[in-house]
């Protein structure tokens, strides 16, 4: 039967779901808001709970109450590896804050910061001011890697952790997509394939080096890089506050530039971005018979840059020497959404000089849920230092991530805890493989 409406639509689509929980309490070992909080309200069981009773009519989702427990979720998955029946939790929390927004609106500040995020060049543009003008808000570090509030800016956010501690990366004046040219060429030889980098806001605005890192990579394994300048956000950061007419027209501008590249695969270097191409889209797409099947196209050819290059195509062995001892953190949409978790660790293992020391529980969310780091920057505070006692327990001067948003959480919680350690994509330590085999071949030369 054809697909008229999807759980972002209807609620009640998503009793099936409910249905299956026997409210075991599995989820609640590794919940990391659990974790922290140590209320039941906070556990997955308990939110399965007040869906049925919304679901019945014995609440509504506009209580203050229901909402505050709706939004006390990373909807990082964990309760979902944990789940004997297999519970599609994510899908509920979709599903009740789309209910929610279409019962009562956006609140005015996320109006009108989803109303930006939908139109790319006025996002584009307010971004590209607000890095111009970041200097009177901020402050930069003496590395001149981070910037810090300024009173008394820092005063008045300090209730959403924007003290004078916080690290923050900065906004680049010259993001990824203004770097490079739509097409970046192999330089060698002829290209032995040709690929669509999907950049994402983070590696375009705010980690355009390790975005650069990326094509670096690619080219280097003679891999031609498409990168389209009219792409848009992947929408995971609006998906999770529920306004799903923000999400469908972005996916509906990916899937269409995307379309144009004519390339084969599309690369990503962030779990969440992965995951809206390989899963979200699909789901969100359902019931249009226009988008779906593209979404349903695009979901199949989309690779984490790591899976890419050690499944795909044969990686050309990484030969200089990177003296580092690192760790991986396994970020939740990176593992949980896209299921990768060996291949970085392949990477990071055959860079020579790299002494690789795994976590205790290096899938441990870090706390960040985009911006619940915002909204509930307490329980985020005490997941993210729970993570760095496991990095400190490994001795790494390094911690690798896939996942933009995930650098941004472990290099403020580095930074509050007192630690000295640098947090890199790994796709960088590749990166910085290969310019040291070129250094040390031209030095012997
Ligand atoms: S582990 Fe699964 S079945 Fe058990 S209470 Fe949690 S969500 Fe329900
Ligand atoms: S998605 Fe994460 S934060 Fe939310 S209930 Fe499940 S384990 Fe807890």
């Amino acid at each position: 039967m054809a697909v008229t409406k999807t759980y972002h639509d209807d609620l009640a689509i998503i009793r099936e779901e409910l249905d299956k929980c026997m409210k075991c309490g599995n989820c609640m070992a590794v919940c990391p808001v659990y974790g922290a909080d140590k209320v039941e309200t906070a556990v997955t069981r308990s939110k399965i709970t007040v869906a049925e009773a919304v679901l019945d009519g014995e609440l509504e989702l506009d209580d203050p109450q229901v909402s505050e427990m709706l939004f006390n979720c990373l909807v990082c998955k964990s309760c979902m590896t944990n789940c004997p029946t297999k519970v599609n939790f994510d899908r509920i929390m979709l599903a009740l804050r789309a209910a929610l927004v279409r019962k009562n609106g956006l609140p005015w500040l996320k109006r009108m910061i989803f109303s930006t995020i939908k139109h790319p060049k006025l996002f584009d543009a307010g971004l590209r001011v607000g890095a111009a003008m970041q200097s009177l808000v901020f402050r930069g570090d003496k590395s001149g890697k981070a910037i810090s509030p300024r009173s008394p800016f820092a005063l008045v956010g300090s209730g959403i952790g924007f003290d004078a501690e916080r690290q923050l990366p900065g906004l680049n004046v010259t993001p990824l997509r203004e770097r490079v040219p739509t097409v970046v060429k192999v330089n060698r030889t002829a290209a032995k394939m040709k690929v669509a980098f999907f950049t994402g806001d983070s590696l375009n605005y705010f980690y355009p080096d390790a975005g650069m890192d990326l094509i670096e990579v690619l080219t280097a394994n003679d891999i031609e890089v498409h990168i389209p300048k009219e792409q848009s956000c992947c929408g995971v950061p609006v998906l999770v506050h529920g306004d799903i007419d923000t999400v469908r027209t972005l996916a509906r501008n990916n899937l269409d530039t995307f379309d144009k590249t004519g390339c084969e695969y599309l690369i990503t270097g962030c779990g969440s971005c992965g995951g809206a191409w390989q899963h979200d889209y699909t789901e969100i797409m359902a019931a249009d018979p226009v988008y779906g099947p593209k979404a349903e196209y695009w979901a199949k050819r989309t690779y984490d840059i790591s899976t890419f290059l050690t499944r795909v195509i044969a990686i050309r062995p990484p030969k200089g020497r990177v003296e580092r001892v690192v760790t991986y953190h396994d970020s939740c949409h990176l593992k949980k959404t896209m299921k990768v978790f060996a291949e970085p660790r392949e990477i990071l293992k055959s860079i020579p000089g790299i002494t690789f020391k795994e976590m205790t529980a290096p899938d441990t969310c870090c706390g960040s849920g985009g911006s619940y780091v915002l909204s509930h920057y307490d329980t985020s505070s005490t997941i993210g230092r729970k993570k760095i006692e496991d990095i400190n327990r490994t001795k790494a001067d390094t911690v690798s991530v896939g996942c933009p948003a995930c650098m941004m959480q472990l290099f403020d919680n580095v930074h509050r805890s007192g630690e000295q350690q640098e947090v890199v994509h790994y796709i960088s330590l590749l990166a910085e493989s290969y310019r040291r085999e070129q250094v040390s071949s031209s030095v012997s030369r």
